[in-house]
């Protein structure tokens, strides 16, 4: 179970910049429906709109309201594709399998726009690509070669050499590395607030500060109970992240939650403004412990990183991401940083997302790894899938077992030992 947000870092540029939220009434007294799902970002309210939008009963459970996890808080880049390049999908997972996997995540970033369209949501959303910049010549060949795999298929991906990159990002701090233009960036919060609002337009019911507290198999379905009310239902899908808590153990054995956290200036002047990605694209680097930045839609730059648990440790990481922005962008120095903020990703052993069955009726979609956006809006439209009865070996996204992580308690030691390794392999440049 995450301990509670620290009030200082949970105010996020994106809470002060949101849309009205829809309306997520508490659940009470005891209710019904087809499928039942427990989490509202990107996976659950997806999964919620693609059911309601077949027409299949819907009811959402959310502990906070739609957005309040890594949904509303992320640094809304829009990234096509999976941590391991095609080839290596396809040759872990079989061509079958493998390549639904390649092609479902290829399209991710294309369902998200075309979801904002459908939906008219205002989420300040362009599909300008997103640029993956190498720190040295060896990842700049990993990631040429990666565009190759892309291109091969007939993605829109293309390598880009220093003068290339230089001039897309507004730094030289880069050799290269590659354009996805399936790529593109939103503001996070508000793209989870509209997709809540086309959900239950589409007639999903969903409700707000409804924490799922348990959770049985009553033979001919499932009872859910919150604090105040009760939800019976056919099936449940569990959409929970790294906010994933004991409801339906061993699932929280099955990620690592870990803080990513960001930085934003206050709106920049437009000669400032002009130097930094001028084409609007959303950069990560290829640093083991990636830096990923942007700029929002009132002209501010948005700097994020790693995190830590501590949260003296996390405002140490805060203030070398303002560091780190002024040296990859000198003309920054002395600008005023206005927010500061963060929240857990699910980390996953072997660094796929998992959709697992955890029983009959009850499926779970989660371990994005830090790449949410685009992967969770398209996993929970599988789940939704399953919910509305495909065939478990025909989904866009293969099913795998529950497979909790060894000496899952030791976590917090495993991972930093493992972001202080990568801190000095990304120093030495290697
Ligand atoms: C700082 C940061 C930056 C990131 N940047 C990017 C990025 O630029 N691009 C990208 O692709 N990805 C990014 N990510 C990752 C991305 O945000 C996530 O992968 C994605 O939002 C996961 O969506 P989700 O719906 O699965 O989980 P979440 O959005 O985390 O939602 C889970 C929800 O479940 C609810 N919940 C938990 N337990 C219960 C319960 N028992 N009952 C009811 N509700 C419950 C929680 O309240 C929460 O709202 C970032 C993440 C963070 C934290």
């Amino acid at each position: 179970m995450i301990e509670n947000e620290n009030p200082i870092i949970s105010d996020s540029l994106w809470s002060a910049t949101a849309n009205p939220a829809p309306l997520c009434p508490l659940l009470t007294g005891e209710a019904e429906t087809g499928t039942a799902v427990i989490g509202g970002g990107y996976t659950g309210l997806s999964a919620a709109l693609h059911l309601a939008e077949a027409g299949h009963p819907v009811t959402l459970l959310e502990a906070e309201g739609p957005g309040w996890g890594a949904s509303g808080r992320n640094g809304g880049q829009v990234n096509p594709g999976l941590k391991d390049d095609p080839d290596a999908i396809e040759a872990r997972f079989g061509a079958d399998a493998g390549g639904r996997m390649v092609q479902m995540s290829g399209r991710a970033g294309q369902l998200v726009f075309d979801l904002i369209r459908r939906h008219g949501i205002q989420c300040d959303a362009v599909e300008t690509g997103w640029i993956r910049a190498a720190h040295t010549l060896r990842a700049r060949a990993a990631l040429h070669h990666t565009a190759r795999q892309w291109q091969r298929r007939g993605a829109d991906v293309a390598p880009l050499d220093a003068g290339e990159i230089a001039a897309l990002i507004g730094t030289d701090a880069y050799c290269g590395g590659l354009i996805d233009r399936r790529g593109g960036n939103l503001h996070p919060l508000n793209y989870a607030l509209g997709l809540a609002g086309a959900a239950q337009r589409a007639g999903a019911v969903l409700h707000g500060h409804s924490r799922a507290l348990h959770l049985e198999n009553t033979g001919d379905g499932y009872r859910i109970t919150t604090a105040k009310g009760s939800l019976r239902a056919d099936r449940v899908l569990l959409c929970t992240n790294g906010y994933t808590d004991g409801l339906a153990p061993p699932l929280a054995r099955t990620v690592v939650p870990v803080r990513s956290v960001q930085v934003a200036t206050a709106p920049l002047p437009e000669e400032v403004l002009d130097t930094i990605l001028p084409g609007r694209q959303a950069p990560s680097d290829s640093r083991r412990l990636l830096l990923y930045f942007r700029r929002d839609a009132q002209g501010r730059f948005i700097m994020g990183g790693r995190g830590a648990y501590s949260d003296t440790g996390t405002r140490r990481q805060m203030a070398a991401l303002r560091q780190a922005s002024d040296q990859l962008f000198p003309q920054l120095r002395g600008v005023e940083w206005q927010f500061e903020w963060g929240g857990y990703i699910a980390v996953t052993a072997d660094h796929y997302p998992h959709l697992t069955r955890l029983d009959t009726g009850l499926l779970a979609g989660l371990g994005y790894n830090g790449r949410g956006v685009a992967m969770a809006t398209a996993m929970g439209k599988v789940m939704a899938d399953w919910a509305m009865g495909h065939r478990e070996d025909a989904l866009a996204f293969p099913i795998t077992p529950v497979r909790p992580i060894p000496l899952h308690r030791a976590r917090r030691i495993g991972v930093a030992a493992t972001v202080a390794g990568y801190r000095l392999l990304d120093r030495l440049g290697l």
